[in-house]
């Protein structure tokens, strides 16, 4: 199985933004209200994720490990309504494949913790710990065992956007959790949590681009879009700013994108894009995420009814204002 865990790491642990989320969306999941995440080298030599989440019960620790351990779904039924971020099982054993991994945790009711150590997918260590409630888990030298890999990595600067950008995103599609990023010991952000998406836009692109955005709630036909949606005047060069989250993640989608610029059309000048950050919450059983793990394109089985919704909550809250 060792090998057959070195191959498919290739499939979601591509690079070391994809390590990052992972594990952030595994702290997600055990309900953290806090995050922090340091990178150190573009990430590639060092990963740290803090949480505050549920942590991982002694006994279940090493199983963690294993590929396609999932405690989120039991049946092949629930695929049809996960709303966890994770559900393949695949995210710890792929990256203790290829790295040098370090997992402490420990859950509320339990007087101490487990902290074990896992290299190339080997068990090298584990031990009987005090330590806080939640989980950190340290990857070190990624790609390390596999130098065909590590070659293929860009230049440590690229590597290092790449993350933010995973991390920004997270932090957009997370409000609810306050998160926290360090760069090689530089504080980039740290965002206050309880649901301010407000806030959390003020503390990622800075006091201006908050200010000149609506807030945004809107309901039809059981589709609930929210979030934050920029002025007309508030344009973008690019369409970097137009970000969409789905029950929680975030995704790429034609549709949404055509929705609101359709939304802004006459509003805004011709070759600029608007800036909205919107959350769609939708049945499950209505989008498709069991595609492949690091593609985030998403679809819809009632791709008019969505369209709808996004459109016309945009162009009610633009009016609203009396534009
Ligand atoms: P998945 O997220 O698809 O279930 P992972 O390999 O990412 O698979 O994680 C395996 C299991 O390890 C999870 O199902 C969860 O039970 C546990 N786990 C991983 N990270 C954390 C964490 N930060 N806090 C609590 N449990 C965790
Ligand atoms: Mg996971």
């Amino acid at each position: 199985t060792h090998t057959i865990n070195k191959i498919a790491a290739g499939e979601v642990v591509e690079r070391p933004a994809s390590v990052v989320k992972e594990l952030v969306e595994n702290s997600i999941d055990a309900k953290a209200s806090s995050i922090t995440i340091e990178i150190k080298n573009g990430g590639v030599d060092f990963i740290r994720i803090t949480d505050n989440g549920k942590g991982i019960p002694k006994d279940e620790v090493e199983i963690a490990f294993l590929r396609h351990a999932t405690s989120k779904i039991t049946s092949a039924e629930d695929l049809a309504h996960v709303l966890s971020l994770g559900f393949r099982g695949e995210a710890l054993a792929s990256i203790a494949s290829v790295a040098k991994v370090e997992l402490l945790t420990k859950t509320p009711n339990a007087l101490t913790g487990k902290r074990i150590e896992v290299e190339a997918g080997q068990m090298l260590h584990s031990e009987e710990i005090a330590c806080p409630v939640g989980t950190t888990i340290i990857m070190r030298q990624l790609f390390y065992n596999v130098p065909a890999r590590r070659a293929f990595l860009k230049a440590t600067a690229t590597e290092t956007t790449k993350i933010a950008d995973v991390v920004y995103k997270l932090a957009l599609a997370h409000p609810e959790v306050a998160i926290k990023y360090i760069q090689n010991n530089k504080l980039v952000f740290q965002t206050a949590g309880n649901y301010d998406l407000k806030r959390c836009v003020f503390s990622l692109y800075g006091k201006d681009t908050a200010k000149d955005t609506l807030e945004m709630q809107y309901e039809e036909e059981g589709i609930q879009v929210s979030g934050l949606i920029g002025l007309p005047t508030l344009t973008r060069a690019n369409r970097q700013y137009e970000q969409f989250f789905i029950n929680g993640r975030t995704v790429k989608s034609n549709l949404l994108q055509k929705a609101t610029e359709e939304a802004y059309k006459t509003l805004v000048t011709i070759g600029k894009f608007p800036f909205v950050i919107l959350h769609l919450n939708l049945p499950p059983e209505e989008v498709d995420v069991n595609v492949h793990p690091t593609k985030l394109e998403v679809r819809f089985s009632e791709s008019e009814r969505v369209y709808n919704a996004v459109y016309n909550g945009i162009r009610k809250h633009l009016q609203i204002e009396n534009l």
